[in-house]
This record gives C-alpha cells, structure tokens and sequence, in this order.
C-alpha cells in the first residue's frame, strides 16, 4: 500500500498499476516481477482511511490507544504488537 493522489471513487486499476509500477521501480527485482506481471483485471484496488494525526493522546485522565490512536495499513501487520507497546507505555 502507498499514498495516492489517484481517488477517491471511481478509482482505474490500470492507473494505480502504473503508479505502483514506476514508484516501486527501484525495489526488489520479487517486487518488480510482480507489478510487471499484474493486469488491471486481476488487480482489486482498495482505498484505506487513516486516523488523522493528533498532537497529543492524552486529555486529562482519558489516552487513545492502539487503532484507535494510530490504526495501521494492513501490510504492516503489526497493530496489535503497536497497541500492547502502548499499554505498556
Ligand atoms: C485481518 C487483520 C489481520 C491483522 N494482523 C495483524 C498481525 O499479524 N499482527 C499485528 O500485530 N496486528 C494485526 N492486526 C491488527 C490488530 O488486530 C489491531 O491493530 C489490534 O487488534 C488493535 O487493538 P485495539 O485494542 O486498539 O482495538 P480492537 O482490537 O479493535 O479493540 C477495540 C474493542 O472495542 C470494542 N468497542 C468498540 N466500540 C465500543 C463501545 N462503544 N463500547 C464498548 N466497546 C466497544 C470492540 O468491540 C473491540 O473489542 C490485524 C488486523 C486485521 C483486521
């Protein structure tokens, strides 16, 4: 997942397919491979939302924690692991 300008309805796979193709044109030849062989057709493009970013987490006795702090894109697998550090702090 990146950001895009592309969006936010009606988004063009084949579009997104050649964005993603020159931003990531430069990563690994696995990566490359990959986007090189995708077609619009087998492709399903998907617009994530974010939680906007606060300047701070804590009012008074209340703090957000985990997503509903900093919710995370889905390739980075780690929310859970991000919300129990949290708790922690
Ligand atoms: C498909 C998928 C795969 C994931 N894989 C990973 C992974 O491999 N590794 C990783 O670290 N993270 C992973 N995550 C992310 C992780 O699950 C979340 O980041 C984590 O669960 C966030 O914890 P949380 O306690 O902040 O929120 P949640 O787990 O969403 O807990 C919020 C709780 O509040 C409750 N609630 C909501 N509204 C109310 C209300 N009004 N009153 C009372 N209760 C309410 C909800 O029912 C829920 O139980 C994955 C997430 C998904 C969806």
């Amino acid at each position: 997942s990146y950001r895009s300008e592309l969006g936010p309805y009606g988004i063009d796979p084949a579009s997104v397919l050649e964005q993603a193709r020159a931003r990531f044109a430069n990563h690994a030849p696995a990566i490359r491979r990959t986007l090189a062989a995708a077609t619009p057709e087998e492709c399903l493009v998907q617009r994530l939302w974010t939680v906007p970013r606060l300047g701070s987490y804590v009012s008074g006795r209340r703090v957000l924690i985990g997503d509903a702090a900093h919710a995370m894109m889905p390739t980075l697998g780690r929310g859970a692991c991000e919300s129990l550090v949290d708790a922690v702090t």
